[in-house]
This record gives structure tokens, C-alpha cells and sequence, in this order.
């Protein structure tokens, strides 16, 4: 090859190189979870927005961690205060999301659902149920259920018991006033809880909800990704964890994408999909 022809394949190279880094850069400015700030009906203020769409504790990214063997642990320690599977013995499944609601992917999960005639499990913040009451208002109406992710997202075992008791009722008052209860479903950001504090919580008459399998969609996972997370390890009786909004860098597009073919899959295995309260036989709300 020619010295110029080696010149020329090498910018050519390098300007399709910069195209593809320009691109993705491009694609990733314009899909963070941000709440939508388009206008229109009820979208509310960018002022109001700000500061109010923040976890508490930090991003999922900083503070997971918390492992599968603890909260196993904590299941064998307070067996009727403390959930992670429904009974192994029946082919039913319940899909749970956390961290909504918001504009952008919740009312996509939504639509998911509703076509394929699945009902779910919700744990909402509590602030960002002030901030997007239609979209709490059309989980209700579309029959799903849900339960209690806090009033601001902080890393429950680093608050004080009043602070954590707090947290929960704002929380339930919030929910209150849109889906008409107060939420008997519980569960805690990041998973993070001790012994203390699941004593503390269960005088606030809350069942306390984890799972058995993670999607580890907070990581901007591909739908590929997300699929072979679930996929290969459900089985009967599972609680499977998806988020249906999360803290501004996480991109929850894979996660979204992957759910049409997570139900149909599991739907062809002959799976049933329920919400929390069915698959374990406990009430959804509270009495009072
Ligand atoms: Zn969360």
C-alpha cells in the first residue's frame, strides 16, 4: 500500500471512529431518567422538579451492595415479617418496580403490562408521587398494586428508628391520598435493613418485601442483559426485581425493552404472573 493510501485509510478510519463516539455520546445525553420535561398536561414545573427527584441516599450505583445472603438471613429471622419468594410449589411469578413513578419509563412499563395483560407490583417514593399523581392514578385504575418505597429514598440503616418511622408514614399518607390506602407493603432503597430496623418497621404494620431475582437494571443494563438476568434465574415462586425509574444516570431503556420478552418467554413456561399480595397471601393494605 501506498504511503498516501495508508494516510487516507487511516482518516477515513479515524472520522468513522469519531462519527461512532459523537453518536453514542449523542444517544446517551438524550436517554438519562430524567423526569420529561416536555410540556404538557400536568407535566409539572422544571422548578418544581428540581432538588425533588433525587434519592435521598445516593444512586443505586453507590450504595448496592447489600448482599443476597443477609437478606436470606433476615428472612429466616423474622419469617412472617419478612419476604423474599412466594411457595416453590406453583408456577406463579410476580414482577415488582421500584424507584417510580415517572414520565418517562413508568408510563412505558405501563403500557407493557396492559398489553399483555399482566398485573404488577409498584413500591413508589412518595415525593415523586406528589410529583406525577396521573401516573399513580393509572396504576390503580389498571390493577396493579402499590406498596411503599419511602417518602425520599435514604439508605434506611443509616437513619435514626424516628427518622426511619417517618420516612414510612409520609410515604403511606402520600400513596393515601391517590390509590385510596395506605400501602401493608414495604420495601426498603437498596435493600439495605438490620435487624433493628425490621423490628422497628414491623410496628408500623408493614410486611416487609425483597426478591430472589435482580434484574441489575440500576446499572443501564442492555435488554439482552436484563433478559438473561431474569431468565436464568427464575423459578417458582420468584420475586423479580425491575425498576421503573431510578437517580438521573441510570438509563432504564434495556430494562424496559427486555419486559415484552421476559412475559411472553415465561408465559410460554407455562408461569403465571401475580402480584406480591397473591403470590404470598397477605393483604395490600392496611386496615386504617
Ligand atoms: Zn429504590
Amino acid at each position: 500500500m501506498s504511503k498516501k493510501r495508508t494516510v487516507i485509510v487511516l482518516a477515513a478510519f479515524l472520522f468513522i471512529a469519531f462519527l461512532g463516539a459523537f453518536f453514542s455520546e449523542y444517544e446517551l445525553r438524550f436517554v438519562p431518567n430524567k423526569p420529561d420535561l416536555r410540556p404538557g398536561e400536568n407535566t409539572p414545573d422544571p422548578k418544581e422538579l428540581e432538588g425533588k427527584f433525587e434519592l435521598k441516599g445516593g444512586s443505586e450505583r453507590d450504595n448496592r451492595g447489600f448482599p443476597q445472603r443477609e437478606i436470606v438471613d433476615l428472612v429466616s429471622q423474622f419469617p412472617d415479617l419478612f419476604y423474599r419468594q412466594g411457595p416453590p410449589d406453583e408456577k406463579k411469578v410476580a414482577l415488582t418496580f421500584d424507584d417510580g413513578p415517572d414520565s418517562v419509563y413508568t408510563p412505558q412499563i405501563l403500557d407493557i403490562l396492559r398489553e399483555h395483560k399482566v398485573k404488577a407490583t409498584f413500591f413508589l417514593i412518595g415525593e415523586r408521587v406528589k410529583l406525577f399523581p396521573d401516573v399513580v392514578k393509572r396504576m390503580v385504575k389498571e390493577g396493579h398494586v402499590i406498596g411503599n418505597h419511602t417518602m425520599t429514598h435514604p439508605n434506611i440503616v443509616k437513619l435514626s428508628n424516628k427518622e426511619t418511622v417517618k420516612e414510612i408514614r409520609d410515604c403511606e399518607n402520600v400513596i393515601k391520598t391517590l390509590a385510596g390506602y395506605r400501602p401493608a407493603l414495604f420495601r426498603s432503597p437498596y435493600g439495605s435493613l438490620d435487624p433493628e430496623k425490621v423490628r422497628e418497621i414491623s410496628k408500623l404494620k408493614v410486611k416487609i418485601i425483597a426478591w430472589n431475582v435482580d434484574s441489575l437494571d440500576w446499572k443501564s443494563l442492555t435488554a439482552e442483559q436484563v433478559k438473561s438476568n431474569i431468565l436464568e434465574n427464575v423459578k417458582e415462586g420468584s420475586i423479580i426485581l425491575q425498576h421503573s425509574s431510578g437517580s438521573e444516570e441510570e438509563n432504564l431503556t434495556g430494562s424496559v425493552a427486555a419486559l415484552k420478552d421476559i412475559i411472553k418467554t415465561l408465559k410460554k413456561e407455562g408461569y403465571k404472573f401475580v402480584t406480591v399480595p397473591d403470590l404470598l397471601d397477605i393483604p395490600y393494605k392496611k386496615k386504617v
